[in-house]
């Protein structure tokens, strides 16, 4: 075509085609996780949490208006995929990492995620000495928050972290005597709108009793099964003051602690379920109101 036939048809249309790949590649960087195979996840809203699938282990991401938590990172050879997760959500840094409890399968894979990517600030619970695991993971891990110089909280309860348009609210450890590891995991519930997540790591009966005693607000939308789904936690009394109408259990296929415990999978009989074992990484999006199930394999 020569230029002189470029008539005014001609470029509306080209001004009209550039506008669309301007309008999609702005729509979908930073909204597009292309961790799914098969199909790609096309996360049409602003505010999204992720149970992404680190085989026996805990990781979750919430995103919120561009802002991003990182809830624990699965085991040390987890790293890598966590940080492919991150970067095909259009991830540039991290606001917040919290690191529920000093376990392998909840810290491990910060190792490689701090080499990828600036974090902002951390929260990890502050242990009693005589516990304080003497591990390589756990010791570089706190090496390399100190060479990167992230500002580090302890758990506060009570206090809330303002991200994107949602918070994060603290709401454990509670106790101060515990011997077991497992039961100085954070507890947070995130909130956006009307709709709420509760993440509480490994923590176990005791300390799901001492949470209970507070009286602090528990009551949420989704909740992350405790410890796997394991039967030491997720107590009748603590499944029925959260009222979940959606469960998700992290945890890895053919995991020699078997998790989760049958009797659990009874407790919850009825509602709906989602295994990262099973259904892959589970993505939930949310308008405030509405909360959109979108699993890597199975049905939403
Ligand atoms: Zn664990």
């Amino acid at each position: 075509m020569s230029l002189k036939k470029l008539n005014f048809k001609h470029i509306t249309m080209i001004m009209l085609v550039s506008i669309i790949i301007s309008v999609m590649w702005h729509y979908f960087d930073g909204s597009l996780c292309d961790v799914f195979d098969e199909k790609k996840l096309n996360l049409d809203s602003d505010v999204s949490v992720h149970y992404i699938d680190v085989g026996q282990g805990d990781c979750e991401l919430i995103l919120d208006h561009g802002m991003s938590i990182l809830i624990d990172s699965g085991e040390v050879e987890k790293g890598n995929s966590v940080v492919k997760y991150l970067k095909s959500c259009g991830i540039k840094k991290i606001d917040l990492f919290i690191g529920t409890h000093p376990h392998t399968d909840h810290i491990g894979g910060f190792l490689t995620v701090v080499k990828n990517f600036d974090i902002d600030r951390i929260i990890i619970p502050e242990l009693p000495k005589n516990i304080i695991p003497t591990t390589s993971t756990y010791t570089n891990f706190l090496k390399l928050i100190d060479e990167k110089k992230i500002p580090v909280d302890k758990p506060q309860i009570g206090k809330s972290y303002k991200i994107g348009e949602g918070r994060l609210d603290i709401l454990g450890p509670v106790g101060q005597n515990y011997n077991e590891i497992n039961n100085w995991s954070i507890c947070a519930r995130y909130v956006y709108k009307n709709t709420s997540f509760l993440f509480g790591g490994d923590m176990e009966k005791e300390a799901e009793k001492d949470l209970l005693n507070t009286g602090q607000m528990i009551e949420s939308d989704v909740f992350k099964l405790n410890h796997h789904g394991s039967k030491t936690s997720n107590t009748k009394k603590f499944l029925s003051a959260i009222k979940a109408k959606i469960y998700v259990i992290e945890v890895g296929k053919n995991n020699t602690y078997q998790h989760p415990s049958v009797e659990v999978m009874k407790r919850i009989d009825g509602a709906k379920v989602y295994r990262t074992d099973l259904n892959g990484s589970v993505v939930i999006s949310t308008d405030g109101s509405r909360l959109d199930v979108r699993p890597e394999k199975g049905e939403g």
